[in-house]
């Protein structure tokens, strides 16, 4: 570790005592597997943090990264200034969203996208002479990202708690998703009603003074909370209503995630606006952007808008959108967004076989390729989901753990055979932890 400030971890001299992770330092990637420093080769379970959706090792990236470099390493998109690579990318996103949206804003990661989104909102507003709207409703539980703005408008109480009040119109409603009711007949109507939240939320704010309201499709970093259809039906009638915009973070969701390219696709609505990174690299370089209806896009031209005075030194950098390119063009050319359609079943299926006879396992909440698994334990002095991620290391598997939910999102190209692998894995990783607190512990299961 050295002298790097790791990500959730301490910053003194005594880091190893406070991560409860097991340190690892990774060497290399070849498809769903990665190799760490003593060649203990794992199966991938989270591709990364959800963003190597084809999977490691593809060279035709890195040659598209040599070729571009060699080219022309970097030039700006200041000042009117445009860029091959940037511009087919955008072309592309168009024909990727069926030509919904209409202008794309390039950045480097989720969390500039949020922020970006946030600004291109206010600058909406403001340009339609509306500049009271300014609050954001958003989540708890939710994760937007980590720079200031996107972490207060997440709803990770950990990461607010340090940051403080710094920023002013943002403002939480609950989240809809309740584990218990995962499958039941309750859960529909929990929806509605939490979808119902945002209504209230609005008019105690009052409706002239709200911007956007912010929201992942399904919540990924928070445990893979999906929610009932139905919420996604109502919240963007409310949205009309009351004349907010609709922000989807697609970071997660985007790039095939859920079995289509973008996850709102999946829940049949439409945003107005959506972030995206991740995926749209397959992380094998850091990039981020934000799309804008084409609706928007006509309004603020009919507008004359004025200039948008935004933007970062690599926005658009032209090694991360030639290589963006070549990882939507694999997985055009390799089909694996309709292979996620179809193994997603499969996935579900294994996972829930290898999981289910176990008294510490509640409900499975699963779709395309992510799943959250809940763990039922009542006791405060042990943590469940760190003991079962890193006894996943030692099964040959990496598994995150969020709060009690253990959370999956492999490589979208995980086969069936793999699946298996994974899953076996997973059986044992939980025969293990289930053996190790029932033999030292009275553990008393919550409901
Ligand atoms: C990861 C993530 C972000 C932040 O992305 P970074 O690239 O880490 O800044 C934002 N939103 C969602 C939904 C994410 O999962």
């Amino acid at each position: 570790m050295k002298n790097i400030i790791n990500s959730f971890s301490t910053i003194s001299t005594k880091d190893q005592k406070k991560i409860d992770f097991h340190p690892t330092k990774i060497i290399s990637g070849r498809g769903v597997y990665v190799t760490d420093e003593f060649g203990k080769e794992l199966l991938d379970g989270m591709a990364g943090l959800w963003c190597v959706n084809i999977g490691y090792g593809r060279e035709e990236l890195a040659e598209e990264a040599k070729k571009q470099m060699i080219d022309l390493p970097y030039y700006h998109t200041f000042y009117g200034s445009s860029l091959d690579s940037t511009e087919k990318l955008s072309e592309e996103l168009q024909n990727l969203t069926n030509h919904e949206f209409s202008k794309f804003f390039f950045c480097n990661s989720g969390s500039e996208s949020v922020d970006s989104a946030i600004k291109i909102a206010h600058y909406i507003w403001k340009t339609k002479g509306k500049e009271d709207k300014k609050w954001i409703i958003s989540r708890e539980n939710s994760y937007h990202g980590s720079t200031i703005a996107a972490t207060a408008i997440g709803g990770m109480n950990k990461m607010k708690c340090q940051l403080g009040n710094h920023i002013s119109n943002i403002a939480h409603i609950n989240h809809p998703f309740d584990h218990s009711l995962v499958g039941k007949q309750e859960e529909e109507d929990f929806a509605r009603k939490r979808a119902l939240k945002l209504e209230e939320k609005i008019l105690e704010l009052g409706p002239e003074n709200v911007a956007a309201f912010i929201a992942e499709p399904f919540q990924g970093a928070g445990g893979v909370m999906i929610p009932h259809k139905i919420y996604w039906e109502i919240i963007p009638e409310i949205c009309k209503k009351y004349n907010i915009l609709l922000i989807a973070d697609e970071v997660i969701g985007g790039f095939g995630r859920l079995g289509c390219w973008f996850s709102y696709m999946h829940f049949g609505f439409q945003p107005d606006i959506f972030t995206f990174a991740k995926g749209l690299t397959s992380g094998y370089l850091p990039m981020g952007g934000v799309a804008v209806h084409k609706n928007i896009v006509n309004t603020l031209t009919n507008l004359n808008a004025q200039v948008f005075h935004h933007g970062f030194t690599y926005s658009g950098h032209p090694v991360c959108a030639s290589v963006a390119l070549k990882n939507i063009e694999i997985l055009k050319k390799d089909k694996i967004i309709d292979h996620v359609k179809s193994i997603s079943p499969y996935f579900k299926d294994k996972l829930k076989e290898a999981i289910e006879t176990f008294p510490i396992i509640g409900s499975i909440s699963s779709e395309g390729l992510v799943a959250g698994i809940q763990l039922l334990w009542d006791d405060d002095s042990m943590d469940l989901g760190s003991l079962c991620r890193e006894e996943a290391y030692n099964q040959g598997i990496i598994m995150r753990a969020s709060g009690n939910r253990l959370i999956l999102s492999p490589p979208l190209i995980i086969t069936k055979n793999e699946i298996d692998t994974l899953c076996q894995r997973i059986h044992e990783t939980l025969k293990v932890v289930t053996s190790k607190i029932f033999s030292d512990k009275k553990l008393q299961l919550r409901k």
